[in-house]
């Protein structure tokens, strides 16, 4: 993975990914070719629903098409990306030292390396400004464990960073052949339901994995309530009752909602989901941009300079922590914040170092708003997490009774 990879302190772009593709494109060409921004197509779904291999699927689909994207992988654990990523997390955050130096599991070290990323995210919002005339499309492949994404503070960060430039579409990636249970689709839909009022974006549910078995069972169920009721009945636990109750809720949620069946295997369905794309992208023109683009104009003013700084203070804190000049740092083998966040040689980051360095961490504004105290939340967890390690360390190396 990311071990032994040159350290780089900046988001780093795989030129040779970044080729321009242009050409003819009969799938809602008109409309795509009309938009002067690509179009972001922020993927998410359920850990194993088939979002990386639908990535892939519509980066070979768009390949065809002679519109290579611009595409992103933000799955700092992922093995192997099976997609030419022009940005990839794993070349700027090393997940397995996240892990070690804070003495992470897993699901902690995947949170606080899109943490880390998603500080650097202005580099990444450059480096797609700077290609935008040549790709339609931007992909971002997301974590795994959808929560991750959605219900984090740099989840939030990155959507809206994208989405006060780009116009912006969620698709919400959907396992059909574990959703034939209709308490189990159940679960399904309020979760894409909550995903939808989350991230305020024009949302797009993938069907995935027709190839296994056709989602128009699904599309049934969500189109008339009688059979969706008779596929209920055959359920006799007390789960049924609160799904029955719970699908006249949905009822409002389904009828403007895009659906699409697709296989990111053999690759059905994808030139339908591209007509309801260009549907989302123009939704997103029509409804949300100018909400965005107040966002965007905040930026300027005064809130805004303070999320800035929160920013910067998470920024900060997670410099501060790193920096080997406490007495702490000593005593254990940890090795630098270099090993975290690679350092590639940049004119910024002499500018970088000197803020890490004047940084205090204890200088925390306590009238901030919920989030700036998210932001301070996760610097001292990081601190803590520190100490522990630290301490665990220094018992290991230091026998009992010196
Ligand atoms: P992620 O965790 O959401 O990124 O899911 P992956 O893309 O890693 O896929 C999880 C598993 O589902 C893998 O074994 C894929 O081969 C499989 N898979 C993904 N899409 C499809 C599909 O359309 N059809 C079938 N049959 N399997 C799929
Ligand atoms: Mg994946």
């Amino acid at each position: 993975m990311a071990d032994g990879r040159r350290p780089d302190e900046t988001v780093m772009e795989n030129q040779q990914c970044s080729a321009a593709g242009d050409g003819g494109s009969p799938v809602a060409s008109a409309a795509a070719a009309a938009r002067d921004k690509p179009v972001c197509l922020i993927v998410l779904g359920m850990a194993g629903s088939g979002k990386t291999t639908f990535v892939q699927r519509l980066t070979a689909h768009l390949h065809n098409r002679k519109t290579p994207p611009y595409v992103i992988n933000l799955d700092p654990a992922v093995h192997e990306v099976p997609f030419p990523a022009n940005i990839d997390i794993r070349d700027t955050v090393n997940y397995k030292e996240v892990m070690k130096q804070y003495g992470l599991g897993p699901n902690g070290g995947i949170v606080t390396s899109l943490n880390l990323f998603a500080t650097r995210f202005d580099q990444v919002m450059h480096f797609i400004e700077k290609k935008q005339q040549n790709h339609r499309y931007v992909l971002i492949d997301t974590p795994g464990q959808i929560e991750v994404f959605t219900w984090s503070a740099s989840g939030t960060i990155i959507t809206e960073a994208l989405a006060s430039t780009f116009p912006c579409v969620v698709i919400y990636v959907m396992d059909t052949s574990r959703s034939v249970n209709p308490v189990t689709f159940m679960s399904n839909m309020l979760y894409a339901c909550s995903i939808l009022y989350k991230t305020k974006l024009p949302f797009i549910v993938a069907m995935n994995k027709t190839d296994i078995i056709d989602h128009s069972f699904a599309v049934e169920w969500m189109q008339d309530f009688e059979v969706f009721q008779d596929a209920l009945n055959q359920e006799t636990s007390y789960v049924s009752n609160l799904t029955r109750s719970m699908s006249l809720v949905l009822d409002e949620f389904y009828t403007d909602l895009r659906v699409v069946g697709v296989s990111a295997v053999t690759g059905r369905g994808l030139d339908e989901l591209f007509v309801q794309v260009e549907d989302a992208a123009d939704e997103y023109d029509r409804d949300y941009r100018p909400e965005y683009e107040r966002l965007r104009r905040q930026l300027a003013d005064a809130q805004s300079r303070k999320q800035q700084q929160q920013l910067e203070r998470l920024r900060n804190d997670l410099g501060a922590v790193d920096i080997g000049s406490s007495p702490a740092a000593e005593v254990s083998d940890i090795t630098g914040p270099s090993d975290l966040i690679m350092m590639r040689g940049n004119r910024d980051d002499d500018e970088d170092s000197e803020e890490e360095e004047e940084s205090d961490t204890d200088d925390i504004d306590h009238s901030a708003t919920e989030e700036s105290k998210e932001g301070d939340a996760f610097g001292n967890f990081l601190k803590e997490r520190k100490e522990v390690v630290q301490v665990r360390n220094r018992k290991g190396a230091v026998p009992e009774g010196h």
